[in-house]
């Protein structure tokens, strides 16, 4: 490739650092795969450098990760990479790993049509990830699982979803089952057509190998609330929270819930919120109490204000709503903001 060609195709990866060598013969860079494959996550010398010729075939390499292959090679490696972090999050225990892995998560993405461009036909052919920002939600069109995938693990709920204060019948309204070989609570997430589309596996035991939670591959997890499907007229007021055992908790006291599944609320989600919610009924935001909860509660009042009766109500610091009993909910959410 051509050196403005390859200059490209690294700005889309991210890559800021980079000069063309004296010869002419090559490009110097910081590794794109950086990140994710150096050990302090950066590359300062630079380290990468990938060969200009006139050919389709410029070769790099990296000497501090070894990363090696066709400029090809290399970009697909790395759609793959940005990709895989679009699909499967990881929220771990540590609030600071969350808003770190958080803001890497909405910078850099590969720009997947400039890159086409770019690549000309043989990038054509490439399987083009798509931007989550750039998706326009067309319910028909929704990847949906059947569910004989996931019948065998519906037989039986955990023990430590009882622990967690959730019934059995609550269990069985979201239709929770257990995973035993990889020790995880499969929580199905079904959309407000009742499809299936998506599987959360929810870590029993997690660790700093296991994350919390882990998705299907292909999940847009911010297309859906958890437990939208089960909102109805009758229930009234949606109580909005962060993650799917919150969700379960608030169901439990009656009132209409759905969960964001994560620290963010999408415009697609808050347009369902908007058209879900109950007539006369409004919606209590009932985040985290963390930093990441605060934010988020920040995010979704100001989406919803202007469009649907809100209110804030705060869980004490360190608990999650999920951590709360039903009348412990019930009072939050009847608190008068004016006491
Ligand atoms: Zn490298």
């Amino acid at each position: 490739m051509t050196e403005s060609g390859i200059i490209g195709m690294l700005h889309l990866m991210g890559v800021r650092n980079m000069r063309v060598n004296s010869a002419g013969t090559g490009v110097q860079a910081d590794c794109p795969f950086a990140r994710w494959r150096h050990s302090d996550g950066m590359d300062r010398k630079p380290s990468f450098s990938i060969k200009i010729d006139n050919s389709e075939k410029s070769v790099g390499y990296c000497f501090a990760c070894h990363t090696s292959g066709t400029l090809m090679q290399i970009v697909k490696d790395y759609g793959d990479l940005t990709y895989a972090e679009n699909v499967i999050e990881y929220i771990w225990e540590n609030e600071n790993y969350k808003e770190e892995y958080r803001d890497k998560s909405w910078g850099r993405r590969l720009d997947w049509k400039k890159a086409k461009w770019l690549l000309g036909d043989e990038g054509r052919g490439i399987i083009a990830p798509t931007p989550i920002e750039e998706v326009v939600f067309d319910e028909s069109k929704v990847a949906t699982i059947p569910w004989d995938n996931i019948e065998r693990f519906l037989k039986s709920i955990p023990q430590y979803v009882l622990n967690r204060g959730i019934t059995k019948e609550t269990a069985q309204v979201f239709r929770l089952g257990y995973d035993k070989r990889r020790l995880s609570v499969l929580m199905p997430v079904i959309d407000r057509k009742n499809r299936l589309v998506g599987i959360t596996h929810r870590a029993i035991r997690p660790s700093e190998t296991l994350p919390k939670y882990l998705y299907n591959k292909g999940f847009h997890k911010m297309n859906f609330l958890y437990g939208e499907n089960l909102i109805t007229q009758e229930r009234g007021d949606i109580v909005l929270v962060e993650g799917q055992f919150d969700v379960l908790k608030v169901y439990q006291t009656g009132l209409n819930t759905a969960g964001t599944i994560g620290s963010y609320l999408a415009d697609i989600q808050a347009r369902k919120l908007i058209e879900l919610l109950p007539r006369d009924s409004k919606i209590i935001i009932m985040m985290d109490g963390d930093v990441a909860g605060k934010k988020l509660t920040d995010i979704a009042y100001e989406k919803l204000k202007e469009k649907v009766p809100c209110i804030k109500r705060f869980v004490p610091e360190g608990k999650d709503p999920g951590d709360l009993s039903e009348k412990q909910i019930i009072e939050l959410v009847n608190r008068n903001e004016l006491k």
